[in-house]
């Protein structure tokens, strides 16, 4: 059924109306069987593990990541890749889905510009470590997080949240990333996503929630949960004039053939 490929769960939990429990549940009933938890920080990486080891039946994955806008000196870059390691070498290596989320965000601006760019470089090479997808963060920064994915080698990983129009997506294409939409492309006045929503091809497209943020329309305005992905599954068909049991197939294909691709290269 519907996959999940960006959530937050330890910043939907902030919010104490609603349990652990509860937002895993809600997301397998509304036929969401796989999401992936997605960390912040050293800390919420760590959390993130433990949190998709309890819920593994019930399809949780997760990644170990540093977001642009946390700090990242080199403690906080040095215990990511001690999690990394620790998980990659372990038995429950197959819940870690990929590194991330990392890149540049110069509209917040929460870090100096060469703090970021080190954080970033540092999670691509950890990556490419590990055969592992990169998932990655761009805000107001495109051009420099496609220079630094190149002269770093990242060449397979998921641009999230997908900020761009048509032609930043055939960028991004062109680097052998998937692109992953979320629930603001189903506002009004995103021409720009809806532009490249329907240019993106099926077979590198990707859907997530970003939740608690970014709720799709119907649930506009509230806090945003994994569930709520089916919104977005139905307006990027509609949009594109497809069925929608396709664009599901669509981006199950995608997510398995990110894990195998990336499994594979390290192997060669
Ligand atoms: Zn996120």
């Amino acid at each position: 059924m519907y996959i999940d490929s960006h959530a937050h769960f330890d910043l939907a939990l902030e919010d104490n109306s609603i349990t652990e429990d509860m937002l895993v549940t809600n997301a397998r009933t509304h036929g969401v069987d796989r999401v992936v938890q997605i960390g912040i920080d050293a800390g919420s990486s760590r959390w993130s593990y433990h949190f998709a080891k309890r819920h593994a039946a019930d399809g949780i994955l997760f990644t170990a990541g540093i977001h642009p806008s946390s700090q990242a000196d080199d403690a906080e870059l040095r215990t990511l890749e001690d999690l990394t390691e620790a998980v990659m070498s372990g038995d429950s290596a197959e819940i870690l889905f990929g590194i991330g989320e990392c890149g540049l965000d110069y509209y917040r601006m929460r870090q100096p510009r060469e703090s970021q760019a080190r954080s970033f470089r540092f999670q691509i090479d950890l990556a490419n470590r590990h055969g592992l997808p990169l998932i990655v963060h761009s805000r107001d920064a495109m051009d420099d997080t496609l220079g630094i994915l190149r002269d770093y080698g990242a060449t397979a990983g998921i641009m999230h949240c997908f900020p761009g129009d048509r032609s930043a997506a055939r960028r991004v294409l062109d680097l052998g990333f998937y692109i992953s939409f979320a629930g603001n492309v189903t506002y009004r006045s995103a021409a720009a996503l809806h532009d490249s929503a329907s240019y993106v091809p099926l077979d590198r497209l990707l859907i997530e929630t970003d939740a608690p943020f970014l709720s799709p329309v119907p649930v506009r305005g509230k806090k945003n949960r994994p569930e709520n992905v089916v919104h977005t599954y139905r307006f990027i068909a509609e949009l594109r004039g497809e069925h929608l049991d396709r664009v599901i197939e669509a981006v199950r294909m995608n997510f398995m053939e990110i894990r195998n691709r990336e499994a594979k290269k390290i192997q060669i």
